[in-house]
This record gives C-alpha cells, sequence and structure tokens, in this order.
C-alpha cells in the first residue's frame, strides 16, 4: 500500500484535478490518496469564520456566496456527463446549505473547526464524482471515522492504526481509497483539524498505520529546495534528506512540509518522497534514514518568534535555576526553539504568544525580563553541518552586516540557528544563498 497526498494547488483547477486522478491510476500497487482543499479555500473558509467570531454576518455571507460561485463554475469544468454533473451540484449544495444555516447559529470554537473542515469534505467527494464517471473502482473513506486526536491535540496513532485498518479490512477488494486531510475528531469527539498546513501531516500518520511501502507528498514545486523560493530567486531542489534533516527543516519554517509531518514516518521508517504534480518525471525529494551526503542541504526561516532574556547575576549559576524556568514554560504549554545560556543571563525563544503574559508574570521573580518581538530564526540545516570545514567561517561571513540575536550550535549535529529581526529575513536568506550554496 502506498499513500499518496495531493495539496491545494494539485487539486485547485479542474484541469489540475483530472492530472491527479491519471497519476493515482498509474500504478498496481493499491493507494490510499489523502487530498487537501482546493487552493485558497481554507483561507476563505477561515475568513468566513472570522467574519462570524466578529459578529459580522453579511460579510461571512459575502464569502460564502463567492467561494459557492466559485465551486460551481469549477464543477462546471471538472464533470461533463450529467449524472456526474448534477452529483456534483448536490455536493455543492450541500456543503453550501451548511454553511447558510451555521450563519444562523450562535458562534463557538467548534463551529469554527466545522466551517474549516468544509474544504477536503467538498475536494475529496468531488474527486471521488469525477472518478465515477471515469469509471474509476474506489472507495471514499471517511477521515472523521479514523483521524483521531488527544486532548492535547497530539494525533493517537495507535487509535488511527485501528481505526483505519478496520475500515480497510471490510473492503480487501478495493484497491483505490480516496480520504481527507487535515481534518480528525478531537477528544471530544467534535471535529477538528491537524492545524493548517495539516494534509502532510495526515499523509504521514495514515502512512505510518498501514505500513505504507512510501509517502508521496505531491506539491507544486519539485521538492524541497534549499532555500525559500518565495523569497530567493534562484533555488535547487535538494534530492536526498534524512528525516533529522526533514523534521529539522519544515520545523524551522520550509513551507512545503508541515511542521510535524516526519516523525510518524519516521517513527515507522516509511520514506517521504516529496514530488512534483505539475512535473511529475522530476526526482523531487527522496526522505529517508539516509542522508546521502554530508553537509549544507538548505536554510529555512521560522517568522513570528518572541526572544525572552531572563537577567539575574545571583541565581543563574544555581542549580535547579534552569529547570524553574523550564516549569513555566511546561506549565502553559509553550514549546522553546532555542536556548542559549551565559554568566549572567538565559535567553529563549518561543513561537506562541498566547501564554506570554502568564509566562512572564511568573519569570518575574526569577529576573529581570526583556522581551523582543518579531524575531525570526533562520536555520542552517545539513547532514553533519557543526562538523563541516569552513562552514562556520563561510555561515558568519556571508552575513556580516546582520545583527544576530542568538546563535544555536551544537543542540543538533544537522542544525546550526540563527535568530535575527524579523526585517533581515530576506536579505539574509538571500546572503545564504550567495554565501554558501554560490547562487545568487
Ligand atoms: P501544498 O498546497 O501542496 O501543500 P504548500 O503551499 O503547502 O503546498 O507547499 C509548497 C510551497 O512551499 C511551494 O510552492 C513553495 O513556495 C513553498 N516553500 C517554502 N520553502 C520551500 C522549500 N525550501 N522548498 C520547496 N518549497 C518551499
Ligand atoms: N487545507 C488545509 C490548509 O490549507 C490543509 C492543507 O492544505 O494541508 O491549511
Ligand atoms: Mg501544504
Amino acid at each position: 500500500m502506498k499513500v499518496m497526498k495531493f495539496g491545494g494547488t494539485s487539486v485547485g483547477k479542474p484541469e489540475r484535478m483530472r492530472q491527479v486522478a491519471s497519476l493515482v491510476t498509474k500504478g498496481t500497487e493499491p493507494a490510499i490518496v489523502v487530498l487537501s482543499a482546493l487552493s485558497g479555500t481554507t483561507n476563505s473558509l477561515v475568513e468566513i469564520s472570522d467574519h462570524l467570531s466578529n459578529g459580522d454576518r453579511a460579510k461571512a455571507k459575502q464569502c460564502i456566496d463567492k467561494l459557492e460561485a466559485h465551486y460551481h463554475s469549477f464543477i462546471k469544468e471538472l464533470v461533463k456527463e450529467k449524472g456526474p454533473y448534477e452529483k456534483a451540484q448536490a455536493i455543492v449544495a450541500e456543503h453550501f446549505e451548511f454553511l447558510n444555516i451555521i450563519l444562523r447559529i450562535s458562534f463557538s470554537e467548534a463551529l469554527s473547526k466545522d466551517i474549516l473542515a468544509q474544504g477536503e469534505l467538498l475536494s475529496t467527494k468531488l474527486f471521488s464524482t469525477y472518478l465515477d464517471e471515469q469509471g474509476v473502482d474506489h472507495l471514499l473513506l471517511p477521515a472523521l471515522e479514523f483521524m483521531v486526536i488527544d486532548n492535547y491535540d497530539e494525533p493517537k496513532i495507535n487509535d488511527i492504526r485501528t481505526r483505519l485498518n478496520q475500515l480497510l479490512r471490510k473492503y480487501k477488494n478495493k484497491k483505490l481509497f480516496i480520504t481527507q486531510g487535515y481534518i480528525c475528531r478531537n477528544s471530544k469527539g467534535e471535529v477538528d483539524n491537524l492545524k493548517r498546513g495539516g494534509s502532510d501531516y495526515s499523509a504521514s500518520l495514515i502512512a505510518a498505520a498501514v505500513n505504507a511501502s512510501v509517502c508521496e507528498i505531491w506539491t507544486d514545486i519539485d521538492g524541497m529546495h534549499n532555500n525559500d523560493p518565495r523569497i530567493v530567486k534562484k533555488t535547487v531542489p535538494v534530492e536526498q534528506l534524512s528525516f533529522d534533516e526533514a523534521a529539522e527543516l519544515a520545523y524551522f519554517g520550509a513551507k512545503i512540509l508541515h511542521p510535524a509531518s516526519i516523525w510518524p514516518a519516521q517513527k515507522f521508517k516509511i520514506p517521504v518522497k516529496l514530488l512534483n504534480t505539475m512535473q511529475p518525471e522530476a526526482h523531487g525529494t527522496l526522505i529517508s534514514e539516509e542522508a546521502g551526503s554530508v553537509g549544507v542541504k538548505a536554510v529555512a526561516a521560522k517568522d513570528n518568534i518572541i526572544a525572552i532574556r531572563i537577567k539575574s547575576s545571583r541565581m543563574l549559576l544555581a542549580y535547579g535555576f534552569l529547570r524553574k524556568i523550564f516549569e513555566v514554560f511546561e506549565k502553559y504549554r509553550t514549546p522553546i526553539d532555542m536556548i542559549t545560556t551565559s554568566e549572567v543571563a538565559v535567553s529563549l525563544t518561543i513561537d506562541s504568544p498566547v501564554h506570554l503574559k502568564e509566562i512572564i508574570k511568573e519569570l518575574e521573580p526569577f529576573g529581570s525580563i526583556e522581551l523582543d518581538k518579531n524575531q525570526t530564526i533562520i536555520s542552517v540545516v545539513g547532514n553533519e553541518i557543526a562538523q563541516t570545514n569552513d562552514m562556520v567561517k563561510k555561515l558568519f561571513g556571508s552575513i556580516r552586516n546582520i545583527p544576530v540575536r542568538m546563535v544555536s550550535y551544537g543542540g543538533s549535529p544537522h542544525n546550526i540557528s540563527l535568530l535575527v529581526p524579523a526585517g533581515y529575513k530576506t536579505q539574509i536568506l538571500r546572503q545564504l544563498n550567495k554565501g554558501m550554496f554560490g547562487l545568487e
């Protein structure tokens, strides 16, 4: 069994969806196809939900109508025969009726999750209708029946495995399964999701659950590039990454992968391939236990970072001091990304401002606190880079003019991270492209 995940742009236009159909029907190996919502849909659903939470029903209604019109023109081009077209119309009508009903209900967080789930429900049902029109035998597997998270929003991998395999056993004669990425049920049994970009995470969890031969992530670019192609003009695909390298890049901002999407595949040793739907013959990136080569592979940037410095000449070197600080972050379930210490101060970074006020209040008794908001972590990733000759010289040599606030070196042999004010992100990514990869 293999898993094939297609992102928003891969299904965002009728001709692309048709191309996806030809890709998933090519091989002989049974496949579970995981689809995202059509590109732009989840953004629109977030907008609808935001308008409703602000009590602005008129604006929410406008967005719903605009999105509905988009789906009507989409299905007109996707399916041509009368029967499938009527079925597609009924699917669109059903989901937009649901959104229109929500307009009249009082807003809640749970309702917002229901709104966000409509995109993946629509894309998979419409794709299934197109496959029906083409006479392709397949089965739609409802992700809400097997994708479950606990009350800390962590996927329950054992439950996912049991439920999914139970479902698959029922349909032993089927070779092609279609399911929704991103959506799941939480510990209360409500509809929930795996956070933005979560379809990659769904795919990796599904691959782990069925012990797939490979987890293919099909997107709009030919693999993980050495730098962020949205910011830097000349970037090149990386042929091979180890799970550790890919996990660092995903966590530290390479948008092509959801930050948590590597661990399930890594835990169950399932190779991941990043492939381009628009250019299926391209090599893409293979992610497995093998790094392939030593040295720098890629850089990535993670935005909206808050740096916290705790200064205390009296207590810092006392044992137990760091534990007390970490306990504050643990209490508020706020992960720390970078940390550096000196004789008189400790600096660390977080990416979530949700409990910032409470955290600061609890840290104040330990010393004076300085906050730097709007920072960016730049991560340089590669197999054993810390031991690569000239690495550090090249790295710092190429960014001499940039005020670096923190450096993390040696935490992992695959990563060197720098914290810089967000305004320097573009400049540093471009300078590193030249200095470390020789690309302008
Ligand atoms: P999908 O909708 O298929 O999930 P995403 O938009 O989430 O696709 O991810 C693909 C995009 O990630 C690319 O179009 C590219 O702009 C962006 N991206 C950011 N950093 C990288 C990188 N290092 N390598 C490749 N793509 C990257
Ligand atoms: N549709 C969801 C999003 O846009 C999930 C995904 O595309 O991976 O965030
Ligand atoms: Mg994505």
